[in-house]
């Protein structure tokens, strides 16, 4: 996600620490360290006018203590927007541990970063993302009820429900570019065939779709090739295959200046987080006529299963095909208003803040 405005601060002094690119006003930034596990965590809770600050928690071997509180920062913020367009009653919020997760991670790391997240009260809570597994959310949440994605919360891996977001994203950007969300003899290009992209290629094929798959992991490719009857194609020209609808399931900022100008799709309807290598990306995919589903609209399913661990499958499942709703309102929004479908998201998410009221 590249997000296109700033959340005004007015009055916000020129300090050191609050004068950090990425400060934005966030209302609360943890520095957390453990002596006794090696654990150095920053916590970052953005904004909780809708809720609790809802977002996972990234370990990555950061070289700086700024690379890290950048990443918490942005991160953060990303969450705020991500979960008030998919309508949930949570604030944005993120953490990042600096470590290796291939090295450093224990058990009893994973759980002081629990106690980190328990002596906030609630106002964070905590899940998965890069670096972590379903275990560690398991050692964690032995330290704090404020984690999602445990057995407890029996919905473990949020990514299906993420595949099934995207699968409704694509059908609502049919209906809109050709007033039918009929997927039979529809072309997809599918770039990275992971928990997400593998679940939709299998979703997309049920619905009659032809698929052109791609992934740095042959495998994978073997495995769509006989599963679905799929064609391949190299990573590098996924963008370019001439299809209906180009679906981004890898990378972040797979679409910038170089490919947009040689993408072979009408529509780019992927769960790839941060597609969009620039702000000014989703102008000159509107100018070439592209409509795009912005990236943390369209895979806000996962996120939305974790928020709402506790209902009834159906009404998961309904929760998250609402994103081709949501979508639906976007893209007409974006056309009466002659804007690109990135910048009407953030405007949307943003009006729902501000409806919020200020911070209590
Ligand atoms: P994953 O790690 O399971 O799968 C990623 C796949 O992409 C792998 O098969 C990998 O081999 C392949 N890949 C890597 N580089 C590639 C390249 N250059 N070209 C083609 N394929 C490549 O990840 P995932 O959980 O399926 O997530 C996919 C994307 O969706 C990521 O950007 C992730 O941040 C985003 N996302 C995932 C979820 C979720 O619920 N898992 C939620 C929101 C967003």
């Amino acid at each position: 996600m590249q997000l296109t405005s700033k959340r005004q601060t007015t009055g916000t002094p020129n300090w050191p620490g609050f004068d950090h690119p990425e400060f934005d006003g966030h209302e609360k930034i943890v520095f957390g360290h453990d002596a006794a596990t090696g654990l150095y965590t920053v916590i970052a809770i953005h904004d909780t006018r809708l809720g609790p600050a809802l977002g996972g928690c990234r370990m990555w071997p950061y070289g700086s203590t700024d690379e890290a509180l950048t990443d918490a920062l942005r991160l953060s913020r990303g969450m705020t927007y991500k979960n008030a367009l998919a309508g949930l009653d949570f604030g944005g919020g993120k953490a990042v541990i600096i470590a290796d997760p291939e090295v450093h991670k224990t058990p009893e790391l994973m759980r002081a970063f629990g106690k980190k997240v328990d002596a906030l009260g609630g106002l964070y809570i905590t899940a998965e993302d890069v670096g972590l597994t379903p275990s560690d959310i398991e050692m964690i949440g032995c330290a704090t009820k404020h984690a999602r994605g445990t057995a407890q919360n029996h919905r473990g891996d949020p990514s299906p429900y993420t595949a099934l977001g995207v699968y409704n994203g694509i059908q609502a950007a049919l209906s809109h570019k050709y007033g039918s969300s009929d997927l039979h003899g529809r072309k997809v290009s599918i770039q990275g065939l992971g928990n997400v992209g593998f679940t939709l290629a299998r979703f997309l094929h049920h619905a009659g779709a032809e698929l052109i798959v791609s992934d740095i992991n042959e495998k994978s490719v073997d495995r769509a090739i006989n599963a679905f009857g799929a064609k391949s194609v190299d990573t590098e020209d996924a963008h370019k295959v001439e299809a209906d609808i180009f679906a981004p399931c890898a990378l972040g900022a797979g679409l910038n200046t170089v490919t947009i100008p040689q993408l072979g799709a009408p529509i780019i309807a992927g769960s790839a987080n941060n597609q969009l290598a620039e702000p000014d990306d989703g102008e000159a995919l509107a100018a070439r006529g592209i409509l795009y589903a912005p990236d943390y609209v369209i895979n806000a399913g996962g996120v939305i299963a974790l928020a709402r661990h506790d209902v009834e499958d159906e009404v998961l499942e309904a929760d998250v095909r609402s994103i081709g709703d949501t979508l639906t309102t976007i893209f007409k929004r974006a056309d009466a208003e002659n804007a690109p479908t990135d910048v009407v998201a953030d405007r949307i998410a943003e009006e729902r803040l501000m409806a919020a009221g200020e911070i209590s």
